[in-house]
């Protein structure tokens, strides 16, 4: 320990005195799919509990698709928590910078980012607590509500019941639904739009996603083909490394296109601003650093006139969502994380995500719901 961090660690009450690591597998409910990731049995939950010298605590987590958590985990047990350990926790843009560097040689995005973004929501459930507001409120404050739509895992469903499931989010409030695109045959694809716009009929939002299967010709061949049915963007149609690429596909169809879950750098979200010629930027503070990076992504969109969406964990995006005057439409996953919390996500009657009030993150996990899936690594 050098002389500065012992100094630290022996005088500032916000100093890092603890970091603790779960791992957790959560089955859903039934198989998902989409057309690039296959078949989701269940997700991965990675937790990060952080506890300052004073006795606040932040709790901090990352999800994936069911692959990969074992390595966060490890990311963060034994990479960051040594390093973390002592600092001063309400640094918080120091820290985040720190940890991009510590480990840059191996991480630049990826892995790192999602790491990184568990133990930067943690600090910032410390820094709400502290300050005693909510995080809508500390994040920016621009409103308390969010409009939201449920995104459904549904490339697997017969068309019978992808309607079904689509009917159900309308019976539970929802006013914008998007489903998976991408099967062998396109026209397949095309009949399941039309057959859901003629369900939802003409006056609710719909997005399609391809989960970047398709190639930049297949892409505006489908894009083309639903045109008519007022789609109100098209995700990820192609690799999200091909920036040109979607340039190329925007410029070929009428339908706006979207893009984000799979930029985990702010680099990359700068890249696909100035190059992509997207519609809107969908940043998920699990993979792009936390609420740090979340927010980075968002005030950029807002330089390129562009609404901020978000991708999954919809009980901690309600809150960064709300609190941007760009805010555009909350994604409502499949994965129901926001289920294993003590406030499931609040939808009110006008169909718009409601921002909790509590200091904090507002997400405080229902250990008893959740133990059960722990796995000790
Ligand atoms: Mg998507």
């Amino acid at each position: 320990m050098t002389a500065i961090s012992r100094l630290e660690t022996a005088t500032l009450s916000t100093a890092v005195e603890s970091v603790a690591v779960e791992y957790y597998q959560i089955p859903l409910a039934e198989v998902l799919s989409d057309a690039k990731h296959g078949d989701h049995y269940h997700f991965e939950l990675v937790v990060c509990r952080i506890r300052t010298a004073d006795g606040f605590e932040g709790c901090g987590y990352t999800y994936t698709g069911g692959k990969g958590g074992r390595a966060i985990y490890s990311l963060i047990n034994d990479e960051l928590k040594p390093w973390l350990q002592g600092k001063d926790a309400a640094r918080i843009e120091h820290l985040w910078e720190g940890m991009q560097y510590h480990l840059h040689y191996v991480g630049r995005g990826g892995l790192l980012s999602f790491a990184i973004s568990a133990v930067d929501i943690a600090l910032w459930d410390i820094k709400c607590k502290r300050l005693n507001l909510p995080l809508w409120k500390v994040a920016g404050g621009a409103s308390n509500k969010t409009p939201c739509y449920a995104g459904g895992i549904d490339l697997n469903f017969s068309e019978a019941k992808l309607l079904d499931n689509i009917q159900g989010y309308l019976n539970n409030g929802f006013k914008a639904v998007k489903i998976k695109v991408g099967k062998e045959d396109y026209r397949e694809d095309v009949a399941r739009v039309k057959a859901v716009r003629e369900l939802i009929g003409p006056d609710l939002e719909f997005m399609v996603d391809a989960n970047y299967s398709l190639t930049v010709e297949k892409a505006i061949r489908f894009g083309r083909a639903i045109d008519q049915y007022n789609i109100g963007w098209f995700e990820e149609p192609t690799i999200p490394d091909d920036y040109q690429g979607y340039a190329r596909i925007a410029e070929a169809i009428n339908i706006p296109l979207a893009m984000g879950e799979n930029l985990h750098t702010i680099y990359e979200f700068n890249y696909a601003a100035q190059q992509a010629k997207v519609g809107f930027l969908q940043p998920d503070a699990s993979n792009i650093g936390g609420v740090t990076g979340w927010l980075k992504a968002a005030q950029l969109a807002y330089a390129y006139n562009l609404p901020v969406c978000s991708h999954g964990m919809q009980e901690l995006h309600v809150s960064l969502m709300s609190s941007q005057a760009n805010c555009g439409m909350m994604e409502v996953h499949s994965f129901p994380i926001d289920q294993y919390t003590k406030r499931p996500l609040v939808i009110d009657d006008n169909g718009l995500a409601v921002a909790p009030d509590t200091p904090g993150t507002g997400v405080e996990f229902d250990l008893q719901l959740l133990r059960p899936h722990q796995k000790m690594l």
